[in-house]
């Protein structure tokens, strides 16, 4: 039985006000509650885990480097994310492999060094517009797939997030059917790979995911949640989706 996780990805959103209103969603209380993640930007990090200590709501970053220290201007080493309260980490988003060029083998190197600090490698997979439209669109997912998550991946270790690149921030959702046949193509590559490890990891789906399409969504047997961007930042609209998952 897999535990189901709403993720919210805060981009390079979020004041110090916002933090408040995590402390106000429900849910992720106990095993049999969804799991409630979210990742504001780095900075935001410290004080919005001492904005949820008392609540259910773990913290993550949004992306880590690869290295554990060193000369890297600008980059976040995981272990930094761990110390400042975070759990786990986006890492190979859809915007990251777009805006500086990340490539499959550099976010499995990031996943294992967010293993090796003790997070939660939640692992961005997707196809752009002109992907899905052509005929080898299952087979540029299961390749992505293949080549960002590590050989050390297990359930506990790895959440997967299948994000169609067009479906982020646009509005526009895949068919029912295109998420269940991506999202079961999926499962059956991480049970031929990682066996009963490959069963219990949890595959979320990403893009536009809004109270007003998360319940059908969550319908689908191999969903195992959602990462968030646009509607995790209002407690109003992430907390609907949170009780979609919890109701699903
Ligand atoms: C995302 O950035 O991961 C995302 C899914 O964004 P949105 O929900 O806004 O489409």
């Amino acid at each position: 039985m897999r535990r189901t996780l709403a993720a919210g990805n805060w981009k390079m959103n979020g004041t110090p006000e916002m933090l408040a209103e995590l402390a106000t969603l429900t849910g992720g209380a106990s095993d049999t509650a969804p799991q409630i993640i979210i990742c504001p930007p780095a900075p935001l990090l410290t004080r919005a885990a001492e904005a949820t200590a008392n609540s259910p709501v773990d913290i993550g970053g949004q992306d880590c480097h690869a290295n554990a220290k060193g000369a890297h201007t600008g980059d976040v080493a995981a272990s930094m994310l761990k110390d400042a309260g975070a759990s786990a980490v986006i890492v190979g988003h859809s915007e990251r492999r777009a805006d500086h060029h990340e490539t499959n083998a550099q976010v499995r190197a990031k996943a294992e060094a967010a293993y090796a600090a003790g997070l939660t490698a939640i692992i961005c997979i997707g196809e752009s517009e002109e992907e899905r439209l052509g005929p080898d669109c299952l087979d540029i997912i299961a390749a992505q797939l293949d080549g960002s998550a590590p050989d050390s991946a297990t359930a506990e270790n790895t959440v997967i997030a299948y994000e169609p690149i067009w479906a982020i921030g646009t509005g526009r959702v895949p068919t029912m059917e295109q998420i269940v046949e991506t999202h079961d193509m999926i499962r059956e590559k991480l049970i031929n790979r990682f066996a009963d490890q490959g069963e219990n990891m949890r595959v979320l789906y990403g893009g536009s995911v809004k109270p007003t399409n998360a319940a059908e969504i969550f319908q689908a047997e191999n969903v195992d949640g959602a990462l968030v961007g646009g509607a995790s930042l209002k407690a109003a609209d992430f907390q609907p989706i949170i009780d979609a998952l919890a109701a699903s």
